[in-house]
């Protein structure tokens, strides 16, 4: 699984500090996915998507 983060973070760091294997806050300031959702991870991804509060986090399929 992987994750996507579309358009319009702003920045409130929720995802990584939820899944920080999966999620990391860049230079800019915004989220970035910089690895792959294992299955072990796929519980914290998940979590973590469903706490954005823009709703612009995606776990999908390879
Ligand atoms: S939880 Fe959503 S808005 Fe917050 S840093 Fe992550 S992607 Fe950006």
């Amino acid at each position: 699984m992987k994750a996507i983060i579309d358009d319009g973070c702003i920045g409130c760091g929720i995802c990584a500090e939820t899944c920080e294997e999966v999620f990391k806050m860049n230079d800019d300031g915004l989220a970035e996915a910089f690895a792959k959702v294992t299955p072990e991870l796929e519980g914290s991804a998940q979590e973590a998507a469903d706490s954005c509060p823009v709703s612009i986090i995606h776990i999908e399929e390879d």
